[in-house]
């Protein structure tokens, strides 16, 4: 086995071979963005790079997903390195897509392009015969939860099951041998930085939709029921709820209505509604549930409508492996210095990582590396080095610790971590959250 110093060192040159190249092709997906389930584009871009880099491919995994495998030949720590394909929907953002309104305003084309940094470096031969075991490159579709009818209309027809693409992945089987995951999120915390730790909040989707009786707006309102004003209320409804959610829990239900009405002199008689509930345990987002559930039916009750509750399995609560983000953050002080590594505290945002993290030992840095709001017109990935460059390398020079010196140090850390629950007590666990009622009047 050669000496990690020059292992890694090997790497690091690589990696700087292809700077440019990587971060042409982060913003190229930053110029094409395709929302979740759409990653056509996205997808055949990775899936090329993977097989001009030497790595198997698999595409069309859970629809749009692609998987490329670096397999060293000989056996040890399975690892997969993570990258998101999809875009949001902010049709205002400097480059949203003019015609779908799809827009990188949460980053993720930078994280194709850490997650290819990786790659980059890994595929160099004097690398690759100093390790053991195998890395598996995953481009996962759908992390942004959004878009429910058009995803209920990919579960109605069998595409999908659920609506996050990591879950799809480990429903399909792509988990059951890996030991170890990482994927590095932008973030808008202190300019420079990269982020360790944390943890992130779970939640689950909701579908609601008021039925009412349409009549004439003007003329006999009185024969008519007015869905919404049942969904006013029952948005009333919601909000004298908060004080009622523990502070521990950092509960966030945040209702949008998607259709207010049909035309504007009819009274409405079908509005909808989407929600998520957040909060930082799973029973602490099932009593939230129940309440906005509460909610909803008070809302159809009052003004005599029929309330549909369709509630979806959203994202598992996230918590990252302790002992991997100790050797992570080694190899990215590496990089920039200890003093630009910082440590996250919890967020109330959630992600499929989430869900990962419960079945395996997970982290997820955050490369601060933005200006402007997350989700918002105004996001921008402003620093492609920390973004791409270094993000990848403080993640590749983690896989070489895991997988060189015999692959003891990843053998270690799959071998202590106690995963919250297998992969099938977390698919049904997933499963139980689902429900479709409907309230009659
Ligand atoms: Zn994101």
């Amino acid at each position: 086995m050669g000496d990690r110093a020059k292992l890694k060192s090997s790497f690091n040159s690589a990696v700087n071979v292809r700077t440019d190249e990587l971060e042409r092709i982060s913003r190229d997906i930053l110029d094409h963005p395709e929302s979740g389930y759409r990653e056509i584009r996205t997808a055949k871009i990775v899936a090329d790079w993977f097989r001009a880099s030497g790595l198997e491919v698999q595409t069309a995994v859970a629809k749009t997903g692609v998987i490329g495998t670096y397999d060293t030949g000989r056996p040890g720590p399975h690892i997969a390195v993570m990258g998101e394909l999809d875009s949001l929907i902010v049709p205002e953002h400097a480059h949203a897509d003019s015609y779908t309104g799809a827009a990188h305003a949460c980053g993720h084309h930078a994280q194709i392009g850490s997650m290819l940094s990786v790659a980059a470096g890994l595929v160099e031969k004097s690398v690759k015969i100093n390790l053991i075991g195998k890395v598996s490159f995953m481009a996962t579709p759908a992390e942004e939860y959004i878009e429910f009818e058009y995803r209920e209309s990919l579960l109605a027809d069998g595409e999908i099951e659920f609506f996050g693409g990591k879950q799809e992945f480990i429903k399909l089987g792509f988990f059951d041998d890996v030991d170890i995951a990482m994927l590095t999120h932008t973030g808008g915390e202190t300019a420079g930085t990269l982020g360790v730790g944390g943890s992130n909040n779970g939640m689950i989707g909701k579908t609601v939709q008021f039925i009412g009786k349409a009549a004439h707006a003007g003329g006999s309102p009185h024969l008519g029921v007015n869905a919404l004003n049942a969904a006013h209320l029952a948005l009333a409804a919601i909000h004298a709820q908060r004080d009622t959610f523990r502070d521990a829990d950092t509960v966030r239900v945040h209702p949008i209505i998607t259709k207010g009405g049909s035309v504007v002199n009819s009274v409405p008689a079908d509005v909808r509604m989407e929600t998520y509930v957040r909060a930082s345990n799973v029973p602490a987002i099932l009593k939230a549930s129940s309440k906005v559930d509460q909610a909803l039916r008070a809302g159809a009750l009052a003004t005599g409508a029929s309330v549909r509750i369709s509630t979806n399995p959203g994202y598992l609560p996230a918590q990252y492996d302790e002992r991997l983000t100790k050797i992570y953050r080694h190899n990215a002080a590496s990089l920039i210095g200890d003093d630009n590594i910082i440590e996250l505290t919890h967020s109330t945002g959630c992600t499929d990582v989430g869900d990962v993290s419960q079945i395996i030992s997970t982290i997820q840095p955050t490369a601060n590396a933005t200006s402007g709001n997350g989700h918002g017109i105004d996001y921008l990935v402003d620093n492609y080095d920390l973004a791409v460059i270094k993000a990848g390398k403080a993640m590749g020079l983690t896989v070489i610790d895991l997988l060189c010196d015999d692959g003891a140090k990843g053998k270690h850390i799959a071998g202590v971590f106690k995963a919250p629950m297998k992969i099938d007590e977390y698919l049904d666990r997933m499963r139980s959250f689902r429900s479709d009622v409907t309230y009659e009047e």
